[in-house]
């Protein structure tokens, strides 16, 4: 059975369409939209629809679409502009440096310098 929505989640208000984003790629699974504060010249978040706050939290029915999110990075880094190599990213619980609990894939590109992350 599938986590519910959190109603404090900004990405599950972002996945249901309560707050806008830019979906520049979406599947039955998963969206995918331009982090609102970039820290490279693409800066990617891939989201998947159900809540689940990190990796730690993951279950072994989300292990085929960390997969697919992985394996589609490439493809959305070349689409977006980022032809010279990209860096993919999971923050993971306060040490982690993560700030909003929903699991979410970082994809980093374009020409140098970025900021840190
Ligand atoms: P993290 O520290 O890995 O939890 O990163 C959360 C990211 O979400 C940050 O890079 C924020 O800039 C980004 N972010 C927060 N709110 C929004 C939003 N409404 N739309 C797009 N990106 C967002
Ligand atoms: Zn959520």
């Amino acid at each position: 059975m599938k986590n519910p929505p959190d109603p404090n989640c900004i990405f599950c208000k972002i996945v249901a369409g309560q707050i806008p984003a830019k979906f520049i790629y979406q599947d039955d699974e998963l969206v995918v939209f331009p982090d609102i504060h970039p820290a490279a010249p693409v800066h990617l978040l891939m989201v998947p629809r159900e809540h689940f706050a990190h990796l730690g939290d993951a279950h072994a029915r989300h292990e085929a679409l960390l997969g697919r999110m992985l394996f589609l990075a490439p493809r959305l880094a070349r689409e977006q502009g980022a032809s010279d190599g990209f860096r993919v990213v999971v923050n993971n619980g306060p040490d982690g440096g993560q700030e909003i609990y929903h699991l979410h894939i970082h994809v980093l590109g374009g020409p140098r310098p970025w900021k840190r992350l």
